[in-house]
């Protein structure tokens, strides 16, 4: 039976660190960090993700500030108001919640954040540094994974990482941070996609196995090799007729029968995601400090 890592558990402690340093540079004088969340249209799920970011502003005693769009806004008007919250100091970090409608250029959008308040870690200046190991902000998602590993004292120098899902916001930087001297890094990373052939050939290898695809259950127990850590990204919904909702979550490892195998978990949900909400306040917080300026 594997160990559970519990993003949950360790992000409540981070958080209360947090607000402890957030006490303190109140009680200094300093300004509260404020982070401000833009929201175009009315995905429901994009709603609730950007809840849960503000709802943990308010737990660390951050201001939080929401500004939302209907869908049919232009790319120019959004801008605009990017460019606004660009200058405005009192505004520390923001972030553009994706997916963004057909008629917005995403990455025209992401390169007019002012790297500094790029919060989420998209900026291509961010990934450009990233990838030179220079200080950024860094994205939010492998940021929270390299900080479960940090916790939980997972040793990843030398190890065999296999990363499965290529994207920009996850796999691709998840595998760079890895492979280069960060700390936790220095592991050699296969990074696989959809057109991997023989999936399974490379997943077996792995000691660390990192997955981010939105393929439900997509990882089975005999893709793994016994004694892997398993980190599970994918957020699932799938139909499930004995819940009140109609619906559970999960992620894209068949949890059940993997934890059979692995040493070390992580839950869908309660594990990456609430990583990730927090890594995006270690990055405001950042922000707030001009630690990266
Ligand atoms: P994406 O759609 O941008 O990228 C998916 C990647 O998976 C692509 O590289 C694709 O080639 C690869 N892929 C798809 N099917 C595959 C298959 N059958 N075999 C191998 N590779 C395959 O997705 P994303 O934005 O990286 O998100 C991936 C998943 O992670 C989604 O479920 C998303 O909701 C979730 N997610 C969770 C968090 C979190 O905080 N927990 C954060 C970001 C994304």
């Amino acid at each position: 039976m594997a160990t559970l890592l519990d993003g949950k558990g360790v992000s409540d402690q981070i958080k209360a660190e947090i607000k402890e340093e957030v006490a303190a540079m109140v009680a200094r004088g300093e300004k509260r960090p404020n982070l401000a969340t833009i929201l175009v249209g009315e995905n429901p799920a994009s709603h609730t993700y950007v809840n849960h970011k503000i709802k943990a502003c308010k737990e660390v005693g951050f201001i939080s500030t929401h500004l939302q769009f209907s869908e049919d806004i232009s790319e120019e008007y959004l801008l605009k108001k990017m460019d606004a919250l660009n200058e405005d100091e009192e505004i520390d970090g923001y972030i553009v919640q994706l997916p963004l409608p057909d008629h917005i250029h995403k990455e025209k959008i992401i390169d007019r954040i002012k790297p500094m308040k790029d919060v989420d870690g998209f900026h291509h200046l961010n990934f450009g540094r990233m990838s030179s190991n220079l200080p950024c902000h860094l994205p939010a998602t492998p940021n929270g994974i390299l900080e479960l590993f940090r916790r939980y004292k997972i040793e990843t120098k030398g190890k065999h990482v296999v990363m499965v899902g290529a994207s920009n916001i996850v796999g691709l930087p998840m595998s760079i941070l890895l492979a280069k001297g960060h700390n936790p890094g220095d592991a050699t990373v296969t990074l696989t996609h959809i057109h991997t052939v023989d999936l399974a050939s490379h997943t077996r290898q792995a000691d660390i196995l990192i997955v981010a695809t939105g393929v439900a259950g997509l990882i089975k127990a005999d893709m793994v090799k016994e004694g892997v850590i398993v980190v599970d990204v994918g957020i699932n919904k799938v139909e499930d007729p004995t819940r009140k909702s109609g619906f559970r979550i999960v992620g894209d490892v068949e949890f059940e029968e993997v934890e059979k195998k692995a040493s070390y978990i992580t839950p869908v949900p309660k594990g990456v995601g609430p990583m990730t909400i927090v890594s995006l306040l270690m990055n405001t917080l950042d922000a707030a400090k001009k630690t990266y300026s």
